[in-house]
C-alpha cells in the first residue's frame, strides 16, 4: 500500500487514496464540532492558506453560523489578495481531432457524429485578429490529444503564429496552453516558445474511477496523467494550473485531491499551483450531464470555491462561460479571479459570426455575452476588469511571483495594470456605454492606487494611452 508523502513524486503517494479517506472521515466527524472549526477558521484569519485537512473540515462544516464565517472570510481573503479586480482571457480551440474516450467529453475517439477540424495557421491567424478585435490579449489554446494531427511540433507552430500577429492595436501577449500530459522535453519546448500557464485539468484524483472515465487512448495511464506538473516543472514551466471536473467523482474527495497536489507541488517546487479551475460538467454533443451521479449544485459550488480561496490565497481561481452569469456573480465575490469573456468553444468559432452549428464544440456555453456585455457587467458591480498580462513578460514567474504574491506586494501591480489595460481596451474596442462607465471607474480607481509615485505614473501612462501609445506596465 503506497504511504502518503506529499515530497515524493509518485502519483499514488502524493495523491493518497487512504490519505483522502482519512481526511474525509476526518472532517465527517467533525463537521458539527465548533471548537475544531473555530480553531481552523482562527488559523485561516491569518490567510496563509489551510492543510487539506484543515480545508476539508470547512467544507463540510454544517453549523450555519460558522458556514456565514467561512463565506466571509473567503470575501475578505479575495478583496486582500486580489482587490477588485478580474482579469479576462478566452480560449481557443486548435483542434478537435482526439484519440482519447474520455466518457464525459464529446471529442472522445469514438463520437462519429462530430464534425472534426483542426485549424491551418491561416485559420487560426483568422481566429486571432477576430479575438483581437473583441479587445482580448490572454488566450487559453486547446486541443485534443492526436500525435497524428496535433503534434507537438504543431502547437509550437501555433503559439508562434499567435504571438507574430499584430492587427491594428491588437496583440496576444499570453498564451497559456491546455494540452495532454506530455514528456519534460515537450514541456521544455513549450517553455522555449513563450508560454504562460500550463494547464493540465486531473479531472478526478480519484484513480478507480479515472481508470474508468478513461477507458483507452494515452491518457489512460493516470499515474503519467498525474505528474504531468512535475514533468512540466522539471521541463522549465514556472506556471501550472490545476483543476479537477466536478460531477465526475464525489466533490469531496477532488476537494482534498486538488489541494494535495498543490502541497505537492509546493514542497517540492517551492511553488504551488498558479491557477486552480473549478469546471463543472456541462452538456454537450452526446455528453448529458445527468447521467453523471456527483453532480453537485449552486450552493455546494460556492462552498467549494470559498474554501479553495481559504485554502490557498495566493493561487488564482479560474471559471469559464460553462458558468451562468448568476452564478459567476455570486462566486465572483467569494474568490475567482480570472474568468473568460465572450468564448467559442467550437474549433474555428471566432472568425464566424455565430458560433457554427456543426457540433464542433466541446461544451455548451451557458454564458453567452459578448466580452462587451461582460466588461461592462463586471464595471457595473464595481470590478476592474483586467487585460494585464504584466508578470510573464516581466519573468515574475513560478516562485518569484509565489513571493511578491504571498507578501501581497503585487498589488502595487495589478492595480495599475488593470486601469491601464482597462483604458486600451476602451480606446480601442468598447461600446460608448462601456467607454463611459469606465473611464470614471479609471478615474475613481486610480486614487485607490496606494502608492504615490506608481499613481503618477500610472496617470501619466493614462494620458499617452488616451494619446495613442500602448503597452505599459509595472
Ligand atoms: S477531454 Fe481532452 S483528452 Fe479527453 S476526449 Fe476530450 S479533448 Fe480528448
Ligand atoms: S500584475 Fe501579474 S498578477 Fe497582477 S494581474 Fe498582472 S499578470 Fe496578474
Amino acid at each position: 500500500m503506497a504511504i502518503y508523502n506529499p515530497k515524493s513524486k509518485t502519483a499514488e503517494e502524493f495523491i493518497n487514496h487512504e490519505e483522502i479517506l482519512d481526511t474525509l472521515d476526518y472532517a465527517e466527524k467533525n463537521k458539527s464540532n465548533a471548537e475544531v472549526i473555530d480553531k481552523v477558521l482562527e488559523k485561516a484569519r491569518l490567510k496563509k492558506g489551510l492543510t487539506h485537512r484543515e480545508a476539508a473540515i470547512l467544507l463540510d462544516c454544517d453549523i450555519p453560523e460558522k458556514n456565514a464565517e467561512i463565506f466571509a472570510l473567503a470575501e475578505q481573503i479575495k478583496k486582500d489578495y486580489y482587490g477588485n479586480r478580474i482579469v479576462l482571457f478566452a480560449p481557443l480551440y486548435l483542434s478537435n481531432y482526439c484519440v482519447n474516450s474520455c466518457v464525459y467529453c464529446p471529442y472522445h475517439i469514438k463520437n462519429k457524429n462530430i464534425s472534426r477540424k483542426k485549424l491551418t495557421q491561416e485559420e487560426i491567424r483568422r481566429e486571432v485578429i477576430a479575438l483581437q478585435d473583441m479587445g482580448h490579449k490572454r488566450l487559453a489554446l486547446e486541443t485534443g490529444e492526436d500525435p497524428v494531427h496535433n503534434p507537438i511540433e504543431y502547437v509550437l507552430e501555433s503559439i508562434e503564429t499567435i504571438y507574430g500577429i499584430k492587427h491594428r492595436n491588437g496583440a496576444i501577449r499570453r498564451v497559456n496552453v491546455n494540452i495532454a500530459a506530455t514528456t519534460v522535453e515537450n514541456y521544455r519546448r513549450l517553455r522555449d516558445a513563450g508560454i504562460g500557464t500550463y494547464i493540465l485539468f486531473q479531472e478526478t484524483y480519484h484513480k478507480e474511477s479515472y481508470l474508468k472515465l478513461h477507458p483507452a487512448g494515452p491518457k489512460h495511464d493516470y499515474d503519467y496523467h498525474t505528474e504531468a506538473m512535475d514533468r512540466a516543472m522539471e521541463g522549465g514551466i514556472d506556471d501550472v494550473g490545476c483543476g479537477v471536473l466536478f460531477g465526475l467523482e464525489l466533490y469531496r474527495y477532488e476537494f482534498a485531491g486538488l489541494l494535495m497536489h498543490a502541497e505537492h507541488l509546493e514542497a517540492v517546487y517551492g511553488v504551488g499551483p498558479h491557477t486552480i479551475s473549478v469546471p463543472r460538467i456541462r452538456r454537450a454533443d452526446d455528453i448529458d450531464p445527468s447521467t453523471f451521479d456527483n453532480g453537485i449544485d449552486d450552493d455546494t459550488f460556492a462552498k467549494i470555491v470559498a474554501c479553495i480561496r481559504i485554502a490557498v490565497p495566493y493561487t488564482g481561481m479560474i471559471v469559464s462561460t460553462r458558468e451562468s452569469r448568476k452564478v459567476r456573480e455570486r462566486v465572483l465575490h467569494l474568490g475567482v479571479s480570472q474568468i473568460s469573456g465572450g468564448s467559442r468553444t467550437s474549433v474555428g468559432g471566432y472568425a464566424e459570426e455565430e458560433e457554427p452549428e456543426d457540433n464542433s464544440a466541446q461544451f455548451d456555453v451557458s454564458d453567452t455575452r459578448t466580452l462587451d456585455q461582460i466588461v461592462n457587467w463586471l464595471m457595473k458591480m464595481d470590478y476592474i476588469p483586467s487585460f494585464c498580462t504584466a508578470c510573464y513578460r516581466e519573468g515574475r514567474t513560478g516562485d518569484r511571483f509565489m513571493a511578491l504574491c504571498k507578501n501581497m506586494q503585487i498589488l502595487n501591480c495589478c492595480h495599475p495594470n488593470a486601469l491601464m489595460t482597462l483604458k486600451e481596451y476602451l480606446g480601442d474596442y468598447a461600446s460608448e456605454d462601456t467607454r463611459n462607465v469606465g473611464l470614471k471607474l479609471i478615474e475613481k480607481e486610480l486614487l485607490n492606487v496606494p502608492n504615490e509615485k506608481v499613481r503618477n505614473i500610472c496617470a501619466e501612462n493614462l494620458m499617452k494611452i488616451s494619446e495613442g501609445s500602448r503597452d505599459f506596465r509595472f
